[in-house]
């Protein structure tokens, strides 16, 4: 990479941002584009956010993408957010763009597109969400406006109602429904009415990656698409089971990949390099 007097900056703040596998994947992306941007990680400490977005427009940045703890804080500190962005309530991406700050969500759009790659329209499919938390969120919304209905089952129950409320809210129509995981006798007799299945929990996670899956393997059924948000490893315990039960399986790096696909294409107008940007990220994960 050479900086020039031209080089345009994109970058992500978070706190703590040293674990980013996203500046390698951009800067790939950058370079086997040819285009003069350079991606850098900015740890920015929750109190310091408005002082680093007014950084964003005083040093003229092209964009920012925005990790944990910021997705929320960062909507007041923006001059605008996508519908689909204020719907999740949560922004993973800035677009400085004619002297404004445009937040965007590319997790919703990224976890949909291999999805949809996949099943095509979501329209009237049945998804089993496992989790509650920040990514939940992204997911439960992207499948309900998709025209999916959306189950959510999660540790702890009280934020699983929660997210199926918000979600009937926002589309005013029952598609949502919740529980606990340990009400296992309700979570196998909706799994087995299940077309997608979620993992939105962190388990399985490196290093607990030995741990058992969220939910029991033994309740997937073949025909099912499992799909789980863990990319670190790539190959987790409920996609190794799934597939040996004859579930379609899809991977968290697919996710991570395209909302960073989508993020470059904000900033740049170009077709991101797809395949550059997941042999990037993959050589860094355990498989
Ligand atoms: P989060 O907000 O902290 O939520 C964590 C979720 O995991 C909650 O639902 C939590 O349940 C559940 N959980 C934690 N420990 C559990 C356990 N032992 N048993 C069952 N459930 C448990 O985290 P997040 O940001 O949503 O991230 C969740 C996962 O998605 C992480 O692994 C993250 O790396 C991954 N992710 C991937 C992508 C991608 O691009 N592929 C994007 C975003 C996130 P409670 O609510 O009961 O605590």
């Amino acid at each position: 990479m050479k900086i020039s007097g031209t080089t345009q900056i994109v970058g992500v703040f978070g706190f703590p941002v040293r674990h980013t596998l996203s500046p390698e994947m951009h800067n790939a992306a950058f370079e086997a584009m040819g285009l003069n941007f350079c991606y850098v990680p900015f740890e920015v400490p929750p109190d310091r956010l408005p002082a680093a977005l007014e950084g964003v427009r005083a040093l003229g940045l092209v964009g920012v993408n925005v990790t944990i703890p910021h997705k929320q804080a960062v909507i007041p500190g923006l001059d605008e957010i996508t519908a689909r962005a204020s719907l999740i309530g949560a922004v993973n991406t800035v677009h400085h763009t004619q002297g404004r700050l445009v937040g965007d969500n590319t997790d919703a759009e990224g976890f949909l597109k291999p999805l949809q790659a996949l099943l095509g329209s979501l329209k009237g499919k049945r998804a089993v969400l496992i989790g509650a938390g920040g990514a939940a969120r992204a997911v439960a919304f992207s499948l309900a406006a998709e025209g999916a209905s959306v189950w959510i089952a999660n540790k702890t129950p009280e934020r699983a109602r929660v997210l199926a409320e918000d979600i009937i809210g926002a589309f005013n129509v029952e598609r949502a429904w919740a529980a606990s995981l340990t009400e296992t006798a309700a979570l196998q007799e909706i799994l087995t009415s299940a077309d997608i299945v979620i993992n939105a929990t962190s388990v399985g996670m490196y290093p607990h990656h030995q741990s058992p899956p969220a939910i029991p393997p033994e309740m997937l059924r073949s025909g099912q698409v499992v799909y789980d948000l863990v990319y670190n490893p790539v190959e987790t315990a409920i996609l190794r089971a799934a597939r040996a039960r004859g579930c379609a399986t899809i991977d968290g790096l697919e996710m991570f990949v395209w909302q960073g696909a989508i993020a470059f294409e904000r900033w740049t107008g170009r077709a991101a390099p797809v395949d550059v940007m997941r042999k990037t990220v993959a050589a860094r994960l355990r498989p």
